[in-house]
């Protein structure tokens, strides 16, 4: 186990009945960090984020929040976690304020703190103005505010935010993942989201899911690197020197992996078919071709084509 992470997941699996909706999923979650948690629909994003914060049981494995049994402890687990669900617990009938008093109640926040803390988290959440509003009146950005700011209300050193710009429109998503990033300043943030554009505007580090896997995970800067590139690999009998292999159209880079093989990396049109005519005529001897990361290049495309439908919802709603 990662004794120095704020949030470790060791060996996680739910089933629900047969159906494996969690597999086997590891990683932690270390101070300061904001985590992107990134995956299509179905991927089993909002399962995991219920038993990290302890609200669904886990099948296997474990969870450890600051040295924490979620199971275990759960009272001492769930006082370092605030948790934006994908369908937030608002009270629609309730003024603002009695929304965050009833939450810090909850919470266990003490008696005399109450004040100051609706107060802390009303100021972080850009609520100082609406506190006497009732929620039911307050636009779609403002109620996702209230439900940032019931996360937050206890001060937990942990911020879990589940799909938190699903049904905004695009200035309001603009101003929820501002937030986000103010609530990264202080504290660490788990941010679940199906939106490429989501984890590279407000995250340092991603894991990709799939099907309850864990298939993917890097720095921002190295998935961005990676989205603009892709590379096959080629494998020759007779392999020509690299210059050669660079002077094939749309081929940006080669990169010798062994004897016999080379990534070549290119921007936007596979070079495949050039390579294949250019080595037969040169009889280098191919036998190799392989695209690298498909299934990952696939994911990538799957996720920008519903980011971009999120936005165009979106706005026609706007
Ligand atoms: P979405 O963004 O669409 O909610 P997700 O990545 O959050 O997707 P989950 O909601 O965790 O994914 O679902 C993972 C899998 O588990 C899916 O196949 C889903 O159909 C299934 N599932 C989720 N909740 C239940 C449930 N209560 N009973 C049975 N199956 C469920």
């Amino acid at each position: 186990m990662d004794s120095t992470a704020l949030v470790a997941v060791e060996n996680l699996s739910r089933y629900y009945q047969k159906n494996c909706a969690i597999d086997q999923l590891s990683f932690s979650l270390q101070a300061g960090e904001v985590l992107g948690f990134l995956g299509p629909n179905g991927a089993g994003k909002s399962t995991t984020m219920q038993v990290i914060t302890g609200n669904l049981a886990p099948s296997e494995g474990r969870v450890i929040i600051n040295g924490f049994d979620i199971i275990e402890s759960p009272r001492q687990a769930k006082q370092h976690i605030g948790y934006l669900p994908e369908h937030p617990p608002i009270y629609r009938e309730a003024t603002v304020d009695e929304y965050l008093k009833y939450c810090a109640k909850l919470r266990r926040v003490e008696h005399g703190s109450i004040a100051n803390a609706m107060e802390e988290s009303k100021s972080h959440c850009g609520l100082n103005e609406v506190g006497h509003r009732l929620i039911a009146n307050l636009s779609k950005g403002y109620q996702q505010r209230v439900g940032i700011a019931q996360a937050i209300i206890h001060n937990p050193a942990v911020v879990i935010l589940d799909e938190p710009t699903v049904g905004l429109d695009p200035i309001q998503i603009r101003e929820i993942r501002s937030l986000i990033k103010t609530l990264g300043a202080e504290r660490s943030v788990i941010l679940s989201t199906h939106i490429l554009s989501e984890v590279q505007a407000s995250c340092d580090r991603v894991l990709i899911i799939r099907e309850g896997k864990l298939i993917y995970s890097a720095s921002i800067e190295t998935l961005k690197n990676y989205r603009n590139k892709h590379s096959i690999t080629a494998a020759f009998n007779n392999p020509p020197p690299i210059e050669q292999l660079e002077a094939i159209g749309l081929i940006e880079q080669v990169e010798s992996i062994d004897n016999n093989r080379f990534r070549l990396s290119f921007n936007s049109d596979s070079p495949a078919e050039s390579l294949v005519q250019v080595s037969v005529e040169k009889k280098w001897g191919l036998f190799e071709l392989v695209p690298d990361h498909a299934s990952l290049e696939d994911l990538f495309i799957e996720l920008t084509q519903d980011e971009n439908a999120g936005v165009d919802s979106a706005e026609a709603e706007g």
